[in-house]
């Protein structure tokens, strides 16, 4: 462990730049500084302007505590990429299907941080560095500076598990046809999925090499930071310590490290509403009567496909807010004649960015149709919150499991199979049949009584004795040195 000049522990913490992964490391900044810890948060320098502001006003309610950032250069024309491309959400909130290209240019790229990484580790010999798991080289630079580097994944044990006994087995080369399902070996409770719901099974593609590297830099880390809690996934809590990990620290859920309005509304990029003017809406509807449909910050769905959320949103009859990944002005023709006008007072689209946790908090927010990323799966059961299940891609057929076979909180829409971005095609009747099923009859009424109990048990693991109220205690013992 690095001789440490602070009077206070100092982590570095690397988030990707993407706003699932940036998000949820800006909350763990703020649980490390309620807990004593200067946390210094490094990015590049427009991903620092979408930080600055929430950093700012935690700074500010918090006159004794301390968050920092450190800006990075990142020259994207210089590293192949497009100019201002920093975050993911640069080449995702087009309709483009490159087949997956920049993603991993832009993953490639960020290898020019790992110079600039070990200049400021040799400075300043932080008590650990908390970087990205798309960042494998930075095991390797923090070894330098014997700088103890934990990975932080941004999804759940649960995931972390599916993916991990997928690769020990490889059940997929077992089946006859990409739609067949099959146990996930090794994996308690008898998971079902199809060889066309696993992330990057190709070991021999370019990003199934990097993802190589990833778990070999892992293995050689000092341990992994999890956004969950056990209480919530203790069967793959318990796996994951005993049989993936070398050594693993829940702290979560995050998001509830931010509690009034100013700061959940500033979690992200600016809302393309005014927040107090979507709680008065909200405030208008009966409790449990809204439901919130948002696909996170990566997924961009084709007008096709958003053509027949606005209908099955339309059929369904129920009160919604849809948040749509499309800017204001933008060609509208997703948006089926006149459906504004005569769905007014009964629901809102959002164009862009939603305040979303205000929104999942709120007592009449009563279902959450979701794409799974396991922040907005967490903020879900943080609220409460049953939902419909619509993975995308990423892990995310892997967290719908959860929801649906483990926890039972949750109506799939069926979607079959993972394609980056765009999303399996679900029609307008299946949409409108699980928006229906999640929120009226005696099983919605059964799976809302279990998400309120997860709710409970996610507040009580964060308080004192709690599981992550624990976990984290004993991470910032082991790292102050
Ligand atoms: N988010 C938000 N408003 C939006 C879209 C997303 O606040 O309009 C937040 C959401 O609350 C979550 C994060 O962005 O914290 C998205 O992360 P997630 O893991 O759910 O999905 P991803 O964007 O990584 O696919």
């Amino acid at each position: 462990m690095g001789s440490n000049p602070h009077p206070k522990p100092h982590f570095l913490l690397f988030p990707f730049m993407a706003h699932g992964h940036m998000i949820p490391t800006l909350d763990m900044a703020k649980l490390f500084a309620t807990k004593g810890a200067k946390s210094t948060i490094l990015t590049t320098p427009l991903n620092s302007k979408i930080l600055q502001k929430p950093i700012d006003t935690f700074n500010k309610l918090n006159p004794t505590l301390e968050i920092d950032i450190k800006i990075f250069d990142f020259p994207c024309v210089q590293l192949g990429l497009p100019e201002g491309c920093e975050n993911v959400d640069f080449f995702t909130s087009n309709n483009n299907d490159d087949g997956g290209y920049m993603i991993f240019k832009f993953l490639t790229a960020t290898r020019f941080f790992k110079d600039q990484l070990e200049k400021l580790l040799e400075a300043t010999r932080p008590d650990c560095l908390i970087a990205d798991m798309f960042f494998p080289w930075a095991t390797e630079a923090a070894e330098k500076f014997y700088v103890p580097r934990l990975v932080f994944h941004g999804t759940g044990y649960f995931s972390l598990c599916a993916g991990h006994c997928i690769r020990m087995h490889n059940p997929q080369n077992r089946v006859a046809s990409s739609c067949e399902p099959f146990v996930i070996p090794d994996l308690p409770g008898d998971i079902i999925l199809t060889k066309e719901q696993i992330v990057d099974g190709d070991n021999e593609s370019d990003m199934g090499k990097f993802m190589n590297e990833v778990r070999k830099s892992e293995v050689e880390s000092s341990g992994v930071i999890v956004n969950s809690f056990h209480e919530l996934e203790p069967a793959y809590a318990d796996f994951y310590k005993k049989f993936v990990a070398k050594k693993a620290w829940h702290i979560g859920p995050l998001s509830v490290v931010n509690r009034g309005l100013q700061e959940k509304a500033e979690r992200g990029k600016k809302a393309s509403i005014d927040e107090v003017e979507c709680l008065k809406w909200l405030d208008s509807k009966k409790p449990g009567s809204v439901i919130y449909i948002s696909f996170g910050s990566v997924a961009s769905f084709k007008n096709e496909q958003l053509i027949e959320i606005a209908a099955g949103l339309e059929a369904s009859g129920t009160n919604f807010i849809w948040v749509v990944r499309k800017n204001k002005g933008d060609k509208e023709e997703w948006l089926p004649e006149g459906m504004e006008e005569r769905t007014k007072g009964k629901g809102i689209i959002i164009r862009g960015w939603a305040p979303q946790v205000l929104i999942l908090d709120h007592q009449a927010t009563g279902g959450f149709v979701t794409h799974c990323g396991w922040n907005s799966l967490l903020e879900g059961v943080a609220a409460g919150l049953p939902m419909v299940t619509w993975p995308v891609g990423a892990e995310q057929f892997y967290n719908e499991k959860l929801v649906t076979q483990v926890l039972k909180t949750g109506v799939s829409v069926g979607a079959t199979k993972h394609v980056r971005f765009k999303g399996d095609f679900i029609s307008r009747e299946k949409v409108e049949k699980a928006v229906r099923e999640v929120l009226v009859g005696e099983e919605a009424g059964e799976r809302r009584r279990r998400a309120k109990t997860l709710a409970e048990m996610a507040k009580a693991a964060v308080k004192e004795g709690g599981s992550s109220f624990n976990d984290l205690n004993s991470f910032i013992e082991e790292f102050s040195s």
